[in-house]
């Protein structure tokens, strides 16, 4: 991909500080970090998100987010990781190259996850259960 941000970082052409790389994944250091330390775990060849990357080669970004999001802890110190993955931009995806989040927290940095935004109704659960498994 011509204009992807992230396979030109592969290939050299922008720099980056890598802290991993193998024949099919890279890790490096985000650019503009949630906490010190966030990571990008990317594969080398071009995959927009979840829906299109074969199954091989996201099985090596996980487990090298698995090695990364334990590295990134014991470096800096953190309390805990969040890995994240967004998918389309109302999922606050912005870079369309696959990429993981590996993101250190610390009980003090005063970040919030996610809320939840109240209760299903009587019978909704199992509602929304089923067309999901007809979806898959
Ligand atoms: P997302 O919103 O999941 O698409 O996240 C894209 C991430 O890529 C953001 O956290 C950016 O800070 C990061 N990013 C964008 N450009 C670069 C770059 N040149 N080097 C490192 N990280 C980058
Ligand atoms: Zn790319």
């Amino acid at each position: 991909m011509d204009n992807c941000i992230f396979c030109k970082i592969v290939k050299g052409e922008i720099p980056s500080n890598k802290i991993y790389e193998d024949e099919s994944v890279l890790a490096f250091l985000d650019i503009a970090p949630i906490n010190r330390g966030h990571a990008l775990v990317i594969p080398k060849k071009h995959f927009e998100n979840i829906y299109d990357v074969p199954d091989e080669v996201l099985t090596d970004v996980i487990k090298v987010s698995k090695k990364i999001a334990k590295a990134v802890k014991k470096a800096v110190g953190a309390d805990g990781v969040n890995v994240s993955m967004n998918n389309e931009p109302a999922a606050g995806q912005v870079v369309f190259h696959l990429h993981i989040h590996i993101i250190p927290r610390l009980i003090t940095d005063g970040l919030k996850s996610w809320k939840s935004r109240g209760d299903y109704k009587q019978g909704e659960p199992e509602q929304v259960a089923e067309k999901i498994i007809r979806a898959l």
